[in-house]
């Protein structure tokens, strides 16, 4: 029998969960079909809205830079209120894992490279190091966690002009852990409170983890006021072992987001998951959609996933395409220029190379505002600016027109367009 479904949404990341969970919330059936991990896992696991506008202004309201970003921004498209709309949603999916909803201005958390990030909704377990608080900071590093030079970073944080004083230690995580112990085995250690061995001189003894890992920064600690580890403080009991690395130091203690593999970005991920199924979406992983089957009056019947070179029909009446941009495939580049590789939607860019590129490495690159543009309703548009299909729309980072890396506004474009299109997809099958 053929499988069918009111909307079907392609990608798993941010966009597509959140569009499928919009889509299933008002009544429709939804089915989520993805193939690889999303970006959630390598990002950072903050929630950022805008936090410079396209001439490099730092924001400290996103709501006020909205209307006075260019036309082609996938804000625009949205509005205002589509953004707020859409953090309301991401706040009542989160609870109280998240923070900054009291307020539309930008918080400022520091990063693992000891910059501060304008971002609108950061993980609870990062509360406490945020970079308007004038307490003293301690950064605790891990001699096996390289990506995180405590030292460094807190340089770099006073260098950035924090009213605070920042000093870092590295040290090794107590116990006996293998020198290639990634970041999930310390925070599983830190969950469970496992019993950790600890050599002494001539004699060893056993300490619970998180006892052993205060007892390891002690020494260190001058009277700073707030300790700052690398965001590995579990993976599920995050703020339990917060609580007791305070208690234990007494000092307040956060996390410091971590690039990938990064555990806020996936405890963001399995709270949407939940959030997904509990809203009857279904989920069909592992298989790449290929192409799709032409329907009537220009619409598109189904979309086709390769299952070990068998091609598999899902029909639908609506379908959002979800599918990232550069990094997650979902836009694709060659000698020969770039492309969506699902419908082929029209991506405006440059035929000749030469222009995709600045001159200055650091400059400002056109190729990372590829992507397919979208009318008003987010359908993606063709060379003549009409929409392509009448049952498709387009999320996330495989819109083009923003550059969410200078910008920091990936992860609210992702939430404000994946909500609207949902909403749009389900309205159009249940009207
Ligand atoms: C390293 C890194 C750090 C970041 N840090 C931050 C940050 O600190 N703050 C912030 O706000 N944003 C950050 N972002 C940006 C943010 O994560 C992304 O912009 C946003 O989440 C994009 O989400 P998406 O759902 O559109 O795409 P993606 O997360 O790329 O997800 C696309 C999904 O589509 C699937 N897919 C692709 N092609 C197919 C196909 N043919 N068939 C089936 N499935 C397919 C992929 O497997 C994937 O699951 C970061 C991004 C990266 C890469």
């Amino acid at each position: 029998m053929a499988i069918e479904d009111d909307v079907t949404v392609i990608g798993g990341g941010l966009a597509g969960m959140t569009a499928a969970l919009a889509a299933a919330r008002e009544g429709a059936a939804v089915r989520l079909l993805s193939h690889k991990e999303s970006t959630l896992r390598s990002a950072s696991g903050l929630v950022d809205v805008l936090g410079y506008d396209p001439d490099g202004n730092l924001r400290s309201d996103p709501f006020d830079a909205i209307p006075d970003l260019p036309e082609s921004h996938p804000y625009r498209r949205v509005g205002v209120e589509g953004v707020r709309e859409a953090l309301a949603l991401f706040d009542e999916v989160v609870g109280d894992r998240y923070r900054g909803g009291h307020t539309d201005r930008n918080a400022l958390v520091p990063t693992h490279g000891g910059t501060v990030k304008p971002t609108a909704r950061y993980p609870a377990t990062t509360a406490a190091g945020l970079a308007s608080d004038d307490r003293s900071v301690l950064l605790v590093g891990f001699e096996s966690v390289t990506d995180f030079d405590a030292p460094l970073s807190a340089d770099h944080l006073e260098s950035a002009g924090v009213p605070f004083v920042a000093r870092g230690a590295t040290i090794s995580f107590p116990g006996d852990f293998r020198v290639d112990a990634k970041i999930t085995r310390f925070a599983d250690a830190l969950d469970a409170d496992e019993r950790i061995e600890l050599a002494g001189d001539g004699y060893t003894t056993e300490l619970p983890a998180r006892e052993a890992l205060a007892e390891a920064v002690k020494p260190h600690l001058r009277g700073e006021e707030r300790v700052g580890f690398p965001a590995l403080l579990g993976q599920h009991h995050t703020e339990e072992v917060r609580e007791s690395l305070e208690a234990e130091l007494g000092a307040a203690v956060f996390e410091v987001p971590m690039g990938p593999p990064s555990l806020p970005g996936m405890r963001l991920e399995g709270a949407l998951v939940s959030a997904c199924r509990d809203a009857g979406v279904r989920f069909t992983t592992g298989n790449p959609v290929v192409d799709f089957e032409d329907g009537e009056s220009g619409r598109i019947a189904a979309i086709r996933v390769d299952r070990n070179g068998a091609a598999i029909p899902f029909h639908a009446d609506q379908f959002v395409l979800a599918t990232g941009g550069l990094v997650g495939k979902g836009i694709d580049s060659d000698r020969e220029g770039v492309s969506e590789p699902i419908f082929d939607c029209h991506v405006p860019h440059p035929s000749d190379r030469y222009d995709w590129f600045a001159d200055d490495a650091f400059g400002n690159h056109p190729f990372v505002r590829f992507g397919v543009e979208t009318d008003d309703d987010l359908r993606p548009l063709d060379r003549e600016g009409e929409p392509e299909f009448p049952n498709l729309r387009a999320v996330g980072a495989v819109l083009g027109g923003y550059d969410f890396p200078a910008e920091k506004s990936g992860s609210g474009v992702s939430l404000a367009t994946g909500r609207t299109a949902g909403l749009s997809a389900a309205r159009e099958v249940t009207k």
